[in-house]
């Protein structure tokens, strides 16, 4: 274990442990938009900043999700130097997705009301890699990746492959904001990533005739599991 100050309070964290980490479990708030426990951290969004100074006095501001702490170690997560910084963030994000709500949101809440850089608008995607991340690490597809990205307006922020993806709706899940949508009905479940959209076909519940899992995502589980495909020809709940 280590021993650190964050916002003048000590506090005990385990050794290698990320900034971030240690201040959400001690209570001190820190928004973030690329940051979610379930995958790996990545450093892109730089909402997450904070000021640290370090046992021999050196002084910088860092991404907390990306840095670990060490002993002795004085953490400032609301700093005059994180705020500007994060307000630097907040511009980056608003050119990236000038018309994303959550977005907004943020920007008012640090009063910034404009920004700088040119607009790249990808329909409310703002490159946190988060469907990237969730679906390489946690579902362990990789149907989503990074491949022909490109920050050019009306450019696919990232591609997804059809024949790899499963339907599972993760990446809708984890994405902070709302780029990436599903709709169940009927028979089809549609995927809409931005610029990207396909539909899938759903299984149907032998028992109570609900149209209830993609069957992609049931062939999936079936061959990690072993459990043949006839176990899934009910729902959960008529199993
Ligand atoms: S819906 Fe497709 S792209 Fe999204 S996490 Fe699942 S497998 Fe990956």
């Amino acid at each position: 274990m280590v021993k650190i100050t964050i916002n003048g309070r000590q506090v005990e964290a385990k050794e290698n442990a990320k900034v971030l980490e240690v201040c959400r479990t001690n209570n001190f708030i820190i928004e973030t938009v690329c940051a979610h426990e379930s995958v790996s951290p990545y450093g892109n969004c730089r909402m997450c900043v904070v000021e640290i100074t370090t046992k021999d006095g050196k002084n910088r501001v860092v991404p907390s999700c990306i840095s670990k702490v060490e002993e002795g170690l004085d953490v400032k997560t609301n700093s005059e130097k994180v705020i500007a910084e994060r307000k630097l963030s907040i511009q980056k994000l608003m050119a990236r997705a000038p018309k994303s709500e959550v977005i907004k949101e943020l920007a008012k809440k640090y009063g910034v009301d404009s920004t700088p850089l040119p607009l790249e608008d990808h329909q409310n995607c703002v490159l946190c890699s988060l469907c990237t991340r969730v679906c390489a690490e946690v579902v362990g597809v990789n149907a989503i990746s990074k491949i022909n990205r490109s920050t050019d307006p009306g450019a696919l922020p990232y591609t997804v492959n059809f024949d790899a993806c499963i339907a599972c709706g993760s990446c809708a899940e984890i994405c902070p904001t709302g780029a990436i949508s599903l709709e169940d009905k009927d028979d089809t479940r549609t995927m809409a990533w931005p610029y990207q959209k396909h539909d899938f076909k759903m299984t149907k519940c032998k028992t109570c005739s609900r149209f209830y899992a993609p069957t992609k995502q049931l062939e999936y589980i079936s061959g990690k599991s072993g459990q043949p495909m006839e176990f899934f020809a009910k729902c959960i709940d008529d199993r």
